[in-house]
């Protein structure tokens, strides 16, 4: 018998990414259940046009007009009539459509913050991959999810996992009592075990070769210096209303333990699986519902053990400066997070060493005078600021 659902409609912001071929693959496997209204990219206009043919979008999103319209001219050739839109305000148009139900928001940085917010304000269900919107915006960002009534369902693996172990029907921001930790884990990256001294001679392809996870080159560099855990210490500061020293982060190189929830009564509850974002990715899809993601089931006995070790913060100094960055509060975590992009953008264009990341991302949290983040000009100022006064410390380095 064929069940009959309220098929979902779908945009899905940052299409052409990781995350974003994750997604569109677990909503193919659910035809019945989900559709597709909007599909987003930056440049990647070859990849979309594919993607637009498969899934039949009624829009598609690019960044120019010149894409745009060669892509309008593709699409109409081959007999498919999705409308095509260009710029950043057609972001937040196609995420705030009263026709869509989800919005998957999974644009790379500080470019998904506007959309992002677009969603929530709109009230729509929001995946939430892009962890920088939420790492700039915390309190912004949280109060219009609750003045909408918007739902937020994590997508980080890490923060979809705390979701899973922590009560049925909590409260965004409030991870409720009984909670007394929130065990955070890090894979480590692939410099766990590199000498210190050695990390100056790291290159961009060593840096995105990740041990366990297969993902975009901007959160692949994040995790090999662990500034990634770093941005998800804020957000699960956000998402379950944990201060920053209940929530501690443990190193699992496995990656098979996705996060963890500590009680006042001694249990520890984990989400466990193999390392796969299609599992995160369908859980929120469905929730609260299960469906099928197409992820092999974990073999406990290939895995054989579990290892856990302390996070050592003279080979990871990034992750200080986020915790440094949550304390300070205000605009702190924008400055911290527009840093780490041009520091990591630097880096990967071959300008800047890899040891000299957290040396910018501190100079620039130096450089940049505290403020209250009380509305979203302020933070887009803190921003552009930042990212002005990091570049010129990426010039100082390569002079
Ligand atoms: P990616 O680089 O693979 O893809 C990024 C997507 O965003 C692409 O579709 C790209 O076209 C689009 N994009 C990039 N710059 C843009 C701009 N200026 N304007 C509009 N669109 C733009 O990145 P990813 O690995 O899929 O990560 C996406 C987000 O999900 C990030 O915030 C990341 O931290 C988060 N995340 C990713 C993973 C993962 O496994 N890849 C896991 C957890 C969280
Ligand atoms: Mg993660």
């Amino acid at each position: 018998m064929v069940m009959a659902y309220d098929k979902k409609l779908i945009t899905v912001l940052g299409a052409t990414g990781s995350i974003g071929l994750s997604t569109l693959d677990v909503v193919a496997r659910h035809p019945q259940r989900y559709g597709v209204f909007a599909l987003t990219a930056h440049r990647q206009v070859d990849k979309l046009f594919e993607q637009c043919l498969l899934h039949r979008p009624a829009y598609a999103v690019v960044d120019l007009a010149d894409d745009a319209r060669r892509l309008q001219l593709r699409l109409d050739d081959a007999g498919c009539s999705t409308e095509v839109l260009a710029g950043p305000e057609a972001l937040a148009t196609v995420a705030s459509a009263p026709e869509v139900d989800m919005v998957m928001a999974a644009i790379v940085g500080a470019a998904g913050l506007v959309p992002t917010l677009a969603a929530a304000r709109s009230g729509k269900c929001v995946l939430l991959a892009n962890k920088e919107a939420l790492v700039m915006s915390g309190a912004l960002f949280m109060q219009e999810v609750a003045a909408s009534g918007a739902t937020l369902l994590p997508i980080d693996s890490e923060h979809n996992a705390i979701f899973q172990a922590l009560p049925q029907g909590f409260v965004p921001g409030a991870a409720g009592s009984g909670v007394t930790r929130i065990l955070l884990t890090a894979s480590g990256g692939p410099f766990r075990r590199t000498p210190v001294e050695a990390l100056a001679g790291v290159t961009p392809e060593m840096a995105v070769a990740h041990p366990n996870w297969v993902m975009g080159r901007k959160i692949s560099v994040d995790s090999a210096t662990m500034m990634n855990k770093g941005l998800e210490v804020i957000e699960a500061h956000w998402l379950f209303g944990v201060t920053a020293e209940r929530i501690e982060v443990v190193i699992h190189p496995e990656s098979v333990i996705h996060s963890m929830v500590a009680y006042v009564d001694g249990s520890v509850l984990a989400q466990l699986g193999n390392p796969d974002m299609r599992t995160p990715i369908a859980h929120a899809l469905a929730y609260p519902e299960r469906v099928d993601a197409g992820v092999r089931p974990l073999d406990l006995f290939a895995v054989g053990q579990l290892n856990f070790e302390r996070p050592d913060l003279e080979r990871f100094p990034c992750l200080a400066l986020a915790y440094r960055a949550l304390e300070e509060g205000g605009i702190a975590p924008a400055v911290l997070n527009a840093a780490n992009e041009v520091a990591v953008g630097s880096f990967l264009d071959g300008a800047l060493r890899f040891d000299r990341i957290a040396g910018v991302i501190a100079a620039t949290l130096d450089a940049v005078a505290p403020r209250v983040a009380d509305s979203l000009d302020v933070v887009l100022d803190a921003d552009r600021l930042a990212r002005q006064q990091a570049a010129s410390f990426v010039r100082q380095y390569v002079r």
